[in-house]
């Protein structure tokens, strides 16, 4: 059911992220895991996850700051933080970062992975009802799409492909997690689809404006750039 629910892992303690990387594989899940706080900041926002596993105590860069940088970067992916027993100032300044949830070491696998579940549902269960990036703002519950002051009309594929980007603005999608998530199964890699789509949704909404939002990243992927 969660085949397509990719987890970011940051965690110094090589047997901590072990085991939570194979506790997470084991439930079907896609895990990338890094070391520090640095790669793991650096991959939090390039690419879109479903939700990030984070420790505090970390080389580089601590989980806290990763935290507060993700949050003004307005990254709103769910983070779940962990902490060692009795640091309960650091879950408090966790939680008044942006952290959806923490678990104190040890934890049991079986609990990490209810949480996160529930985490996950708590973000999709449509708690999100309005997404902006520069002047293009969608709104999820009348369905209202605006560049600007002009009203865009959107067919239901190309809202749904819109809202991904727009979930994931200023980071970049690659076609495949493209076809993933707004088509929901596997296509032939070849096909034109997306790039099709593309080109519409970029003539709906750029069309006669200075700042082409929807942009081409030359063999990656397709990116709403905000500014
Ligand atoms: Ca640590």
């Amino acid at each position: 059911m969660h085949q397509h629910m990719k987890l970011l892992v940051v965690e110094d303690e090589k047997k901590i992220a072990n085991l939570i990387n194979n506790g997470l594989r084991e439930q079907g899940y896609t895990v990338d895991v890094f070391h520090d706080g640095v790669e793991g900041l650096k991959q939090a926002t390039s690419q879109p996850y479903d939700a990030i596993v984070l420790d505090i105590m970390l080389p580089g860069l601590d989980g806290l700051s990763v935290l507060r940088s993700l949050r003004e970067k307005k990254i709103a992916t769910p983070v779940m933080i962990l902490t060692a027993r009795g640091e309960v100032n650091e879950r408090v300044d966790g939680l008044n970062a942006g952290a959806d949830d923490y678990m104190s070491k040890p934890f049991s696998m079986d609990e990490l992975v209810a949480r996160l579940r529930a985490l996950m549902r708590r973000v999709t269960g449509e708690s999100i009802s309005f997404y902006k990036a520069g002047d293009l703002s969608m709104n999820l519950v009348s369905r209202e799409v605006l560049r600007g002051t002009r009203k865009v009309t959107l067919t239901p594929r190309e809202f749904r492909l819109l809202e991904y980007l727009m979930r994931a603005a200023d980071q970049v999608l690659t076609r495949t997690q493209i076809i993933e998530r707004v088509w929901e199964y596997h296509f032939d890699p070849g096909t034109n689809l997306v790039d099709v789509y593309i080109q519409r949704l970029r003539r709906k909404i750029d069309d006669g404006e200075t700042h082409k939002m929807l942009q081409t990243i030359r063999g990656v992927g397709y990116s709403i750039v905000s500014k």
